[in-house]
């Protein structure tokens, strides 16, 4: 019965608003919910297993894309690009080390007020973290001499004294209140940073204001660091009985997955206790707007400011966020600076005269752009290379069938004493089976931490450990000139890829891959084997490659 009931509501719900969908009918109210560090393909994992009965509830009321991040995938840099549609040019916001104060006027929250007038709009944040989203440091010019003072100072006080956890009012007004629930202590613990002048011969650190320091003057309510998930969501739900009667712009803000991946991995049961935590909280904000009359005037966004290295503890390369909401008119998967020119157009707020122009295209608009360059912008050295070794894998796992196992190594004529280097090694079958078979030696190289720690077993398992080796390698950065024989299961295309790899082989190694050719190098044999009951291909070469004229 009450499904029937609620079922009514929303088929009511959205046939007013398809009605008027391309007329962008304005809406009243609108809460972007930000699920920090929630990775997209834990949550989807999440979705399968029914552990987040809420975010699946708004998903069938409304759409589910996916997110794409460019640039810097950490918080500063994730929630300022959401919270403007601006790429880091515009905002001076690129990373959590590298940032300044937002040029006034360019967040949702300044365009909402301003497009609505003060009195008649009300903008809420309520923000779990301390540091990154949330904090209104202004910009600071401390004397270096000074600093070094004030730290010996610290050092004394901490060791005689608790850390106060005092409620610090930053500002107060009759419209007008920023709060952190507990005093971060600027300097304690953190990292120095800004850049250092010299004056007259002092020396002077030069520390920028935090992004959010001038905009959040724009708001009615600005909190943060309240750290738990239950205190953001406690009160939301109280902000939300209190402005109830106005429209408003709420942006609620869960630290707990972010923290939590940081603190156990990504692959944690913490990391996934969180997201239930944050579904938890969205689904009572759910219910809060039901019991207030508010549901079907409010369009809730739940996303993601990055995601969280595979396995890893860090995000350092983590461009797989998802963005999911009740707003049937979201139409294509986007990134993340898309999420913003969305709430406008759902406001029916023109952002085509908005100076600069958005970076970002509303969801519900088709996209031409070119391919997105996914996570931080690549330098030379380090970055790019860390970037490089975490990324995602190029093809999906599909073991390889035994009996075609055993065809490739056969095929390439494996003897005791070649070096057979797997690239993609899944499972490790491959380089399992041919140190158990022929006794040599073997290198299996994956992307993917998980396909690694498989490997590893199945080495660990079969005994073979002092003949194979496994790694957590890109395979197109691998020196493959120590290999005679190497065996590949990937895409057609990266195949291609691995040509100037493979022409660094010594002359009369062998190649063999599984269902997939080398255009432009004519194999010098194809053999069809049957493999779990399908007829698979198996294709081999020789070095040097003959290729094709
Ligand atoms: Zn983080």
């Amino acid at each position: 019965m009450v499904r029937k009931v609620s079922f009514l509501c929303i088929v009511a719900l959205w046939a007013g608003g398809s009605v008027s969908a391309g007329t962008a009918q304005p809406l009243r109210n609108v809460i972007l919910i930000g699920w920090d560090g929630a990775q997209r393909e834990h949550v989807e994992q999440c979705l399968a297993r029914k552990e987040l009965p809420s975010l699946q509830r708004l998903i069938d009321q409304g759409r589910y894309v996916k997110i794409d991040v460019e640039g810097t995938t950490d918080t500063k840099a994730g929630w300022t690009q959401i919270l403007t549609g601006y790429y880091p040019e515009v905002t001076g916001v690129y990373s959590n080390s590298r940032f300044q104060p937002v040029p006034a006027g360019l967040s949702i929250f300044e365009r909402l007020e301003s497009n609505f007038g003060k009195d008649q709009f009300v903008t809420v944040a309520v923000i779990g973290k301390k540091q990154h989203c949330g904090e209104i440091n202004p910009p600071r010019k401390i004397r270096l001499d000074e600093e070094q003072k004030d730290a010996t100072a610290t050092k004394a006080k901490k060791k005689n004294k608790a850390p106060a956890d005092a409620t610090a009012t930053a500002k107060q007004g009759p419209k007008k209140q920023a709060k952190q629930a507990t005093t971060a202590q600027p300097g304690a613990g953190a990292t120095p940073q800004g850049t250092i002048v010299e004056e007259n011969g002092v020396k002077y650190r030069v520390i920028p204001g935090s992004p959010y320091y001038g905009m959040h003057n724009a708001l009615e309510i600005w909190e943060f660091g309240l750290m738990a998930d239950a205190k953001v969501g406690a009160r939301s739900l109280e902000l939300l009985e209190q402005y109830q009667d106005k429209p408003f712009f709420f942006f609620v803000h869960f630290a707990e997955v972010d923290h939590a991946g940081h603190q156990h991995g990504e692959n944690s049961k913490e990391y996934n206790d969180a997201l239930i935590s944050n579904d938890l909280w969205t689904g009572k904000i759910m219910a809060k707007l039901q019991e207030l009359g508010l549901a079907d005037k409010t369009h809730i966004y739940v996303t993601a400011d990055h995601g969280f290295n595979e396995d890893g503890k860090n995000h350092s390369f983590a461009p797989y966020v998802f963005l999911a909401t009740n707003n049937r008119a979201v139409s294509r998967d986007g990134r993340r600076q898309d999420v913003a020119p969305t709430i406008y157009e759902a406001f029916g707020v023109t952002a085509a005269s908005f100076q600069p122009p958005l970076d970002g295209l509303s969801l519900t608009r088709p996209d031409h752009r070119p391919a997105p360059k996914l996570g931080p912008a690549k330098k030379a050295g380090q970055a790019a290379r860390t970037a490089e070794a975490t990324r995602r894998p190029d093809v999906v796992f599909v073991p390889t069938p035994q009996a075609v196992v055993d065809k490739m190594l056969e095929l390439a004529k494996v003897t005791k004493d070649d070096v057979v280097y797997d690239l993609g090694c899944g499972d490790g079958r491959i380089v399992v089976t041919a140190a158990k078979k022929y006794g040599c030696r073997a290198y299996g190289f994956d992307i993917d931490p998980k396909r690694v720690r498989e490997s590893l077993e199945n080495v660990e398992t079969n005994g073979v450990s002092h003949l194979v080796t496994i790694q957590q390698q890109d395979i197109f950065a691998l020196d493959l000139s120590p290999a005679s024989v190497v065996t590949l299961y990937l895409l057609p295309s990266l195949n291609v890829k691995l040509i100037p790899q493979l022409d660094k082989l010594k002359p009369g190694s062998r190649i063999v891959s599984h269902a997939f050719d080398m255009k432009g190098v004519a194999p010098e044999a194809v053999v069809n084997v049957d493999g779990d009951g399908y007829g698979r291909t198996v294709y081999f070469w020789t070095t040097p490659l003959k290729k094709e004229p």
